[in-house]
């Protein structure tokens, strides 16, 4: 609890002390005889001790011409009651009052530091050895790309980088949701934001601090506050509408009956006196009053919906906002990338065809080539090429999405793609009959063979399609730039309900968005692609998801939702997430706005009192944020 909590815990306990016999002797079930004013000036102590912050907050908004909030309606109903001689229930109402929000500021800052601790990749320190071999602690900030930071056991990791001396396992739970520890030794990249576990690690930087993945995802979940989802938008607009409605609709109760029946002196005959009649239609539009209190509503959406953004980035799914969760919760089609999304994305090398130079060659010039993308390709031949490239024999390197890379390797031209890029520079080439996606290479304008690369499925691809069938997505087509054959054979082994193959990056766009209009009115459509090459699509998509991008700003920036590690399964998580979410959502909206009628209803009828209306009020109140912090506890979906 805060400070201000636990004042707020004190004023609530010594009113209620004080209220307690108040009330029993108010009401006749303690005899002991005091005057009218008596009592009123007793009952004001635990009055004003739990409730003046809530007046003075009115007066405020009266003052700042923001009247109609909250606590304008608590303080009219309770002045009200209170003028009009029912002091015990004036009082009352603020008590219950106070201990609902009491209760829903604890819990709305249990769910925060829930999810702040669950994000808790912020590093404080990065090490770096000093010049006499010690260690020093500085700030993160501080260090340059390419320094040497020392991380030991049991702290975080500060910055990404590759390690260059020491083995270890890694905890990249905070950041992937996955909490099998990852062994790590030299050469293996680390991510800041995980924990190192057992070794000391040696590890050159190769991001600054800002541009590291921490920093990123701490950014990403910061902002995401402000991507409202509708309902949201919704619920405050409401708010502002609705508040003054009631408040009018109160005074009209207070007024009208009584006005109609002096006028008429229809019903005016089922009260003693004109005056009693007043009196009992103002005490009703009291009750009304707060009966009407909109705060379970207005608490408990955004509360859900921050709970379920937490939730999802405990297991590893950044959602960009609330607005996309809702969104995603409709999602009836998914359009997949192949290569990184749906494959591993890392190549073997099956066969070299050459001619005229040897096997070697063909792969060296390839590699040399492919030396600056990141395109898995690329860093499957350079893989398998095996040599460290000294880039200064490469040079003028143009990567053409969708078909290859040129380049001038020692000088000489060297094209290396597939055949649309032989085609478009103008060299025959040889057709393979191999299974796999085919890798042309052209040296000076001539044809020098083709490499036969062959990437596998990710092992739950198959699994991840049927997990999506049973969250009720409809669709699922892969689009992808590599051959037909290729791409059949993959869309058949996992289960894909359609494929579109040789598509350009820009064909990618088109393709989604004929999908985005033979879906319409048919729920939303996703696109989940690794961020290379297909940013266009992820941001023409009703809903972009990456995957595995932790790597990829390109992927961070355009996409709606980043999938911290490659797991296809995620996806359909994701979407079993929101639908909770948003599930949770309407079952509030409903609940609270049925009690609501109901009693408004009866208190209309004269039926409910005060004490039932508070009542009503804060248990819905307490409901809902119970039901709403739900969403946090998505691991089992
Ligand atoms: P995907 O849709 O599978 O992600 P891309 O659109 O990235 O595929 O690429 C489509 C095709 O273009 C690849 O199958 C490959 O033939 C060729 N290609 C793209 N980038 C490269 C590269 N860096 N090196 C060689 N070939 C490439
Ligand atoms: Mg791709």
């Amino acid at each position: 609890m805060t400070k201000k909590q636990k004042n707020l815990l004190a004023r609530i306990l010594v009113a209620a002390v004080f209220f307690v016999p108040l009330y029993l002797i108010s009401e006749g079930i303690v005899q002991v005889e005091l005057p009218k004013w008596a009592m009123l000036a007793l009952f004001l102590v635990p009055y004003l001790t739990v409730g003046w912050d809530i007046l003075r907050k009115a007066a405020l908004g009266v003052k700042n011409r923001r009247v109609f909030d909250e606590c304008f309606l608590m303080t009219v109903a309770t002045v009200g009651a209170i003028a009009l001689g029912e002091f015990g229930e004036g009082v009352a109402v603020m008590l219950l009052y106070q201990v609902g929000e009491l209760f829903q500021g604890v819990a709305v800052g249990r769910s925060r530091r829930n999810i702040s601790e669950l994000m808790d990749i912020r590093p404080d320190y990065a090490n770096i050895e000093g010049e006499d071999g010690n260690l020093q602690r500085v700030d993160p900030d501080e260090v340059e790309t390419g320094s040497v930071i020392v991380i030991q056991p049991g702290e975080k990791v500060p910055i990404d980088g590759v390690i260059v001396e020491g083995a270890s396992a890694l905890n990249t739970s905070a950041l992937t949701g996955e909490s099998k520890p990852m062994d790590v030794t030299v050469d293996d990249s680390v991510l800041s934001g995980s924990i190192n576990l057992s070794g000391v690690l040696k590890v050159r930087t190769t991001a600054e601090f800002e541009e590291s993945t921490a920093s990123k995802i701490l950014d990403l979940v910061e902002n995401a506050a402000a991507n409202k989802s509708k309902s949201e938008n919704f619920i405050s607009r409401f708010a502002r509408v609705y508040t003054p409605f009631v408040c009018y609709a109160a005074l009209a109760l207070a007024v009208l009956p009584p006005l109609l029946g002096m006028l008429t002196g229809l019903g005016a005959s089922a009260f003693a006196s004109t005056g009693a009649m007043w009196r009992e239609w103002v005490l009703r539009a009291c009750t009304f009053l707060v009966i009407s209190c909109p705060c379970a509503v207005v608490i408990s959406v955004p509360l859900s919906f921050f709970a379920g953004l937490g939730g999802a980035s405990n297991q590893g799914i950044l959602i960009k906002g609330s607005n996309y969760l809702e969104t995603l919760s409709q999602v009836r089609t998914v359009a997949f990338d192949k290569t990184g999304t749906i494959t591993k994305g890392s190549f073997e090398v099956t066969a070299v065809h050459h001619n005229p130079i040897d096997a070697r060659q063909v792969l060296e010039y390839a590699a040399m080539a492919e030396c600056h993308s990141s395109h898995p390709i690329s860093l499957s031949l350079r893989r398998a090429y095996g040599k460290p490239i000294d880039q200064n024999r490469v040079s003028d390197v143009r990567e053409i999405s969708g078909h290859g890379i040129l380049a001038k390797v020692d000088g000489a031209d060297v094209a290396v793609g597939n055949e649309r890029l032989m085609n478009r520079v103008g060299v025959p080439f040889q057709h393979c009959h191999h299974t796999g996606t085919i890798i042309h290479v052209a040296i000076r304008g001539e044809y020098a063979g083709h490499i036969v690369i062959s990437d596998t499925l990710k092992e739950n691809a198959r699994e991840a399609m049927e997990a999506l069938r049973r969250a009720g997505v409809e669709r699922t087509v892969m689009l992808t730039g590599d051959e037909e054959r290729v791409a059949q054979a993959v869309a058949h082994d996992v289960g894909l309900t359609d494929y579109r193959a040789r598509l350009l990056p820009q064909d990618k766009v088109a393709c989604v968005e004929q999908l985005l209009s033979e879906g319409r009115g048919r729920g939303k459509l996703a696109f989940v692609g690794d961020g290379i090459n297909d940013a266009p699509v992820l941001s023409r998509a009703d809903i972009g998801i990456a995957m595995g991008a932790l790597g990829s700003d390109a992927a961070i920036e355009a996409a709606d939702v980043v999938l911290m590690d490659d797991d296809p399964l995620k996806i359909a998580k994701a979407i079993r997430i929101s639908r909770k979410c948003l599930g949770i959502v309407k079952q509030n909206i409903i609940f609270a706005l049925g009690v609501k009628a109901v009693c408004l209803l009866l208190s209309a009828l004269g039926l409910a009192n005060m004490w039932v209306a508070i009542a009503a009020d804060v248990g819905v109140m307490v409901l809902a944020v119970l039901n709403a912090i739900r969403c946090l506890f998505v691991k089992k979906l």
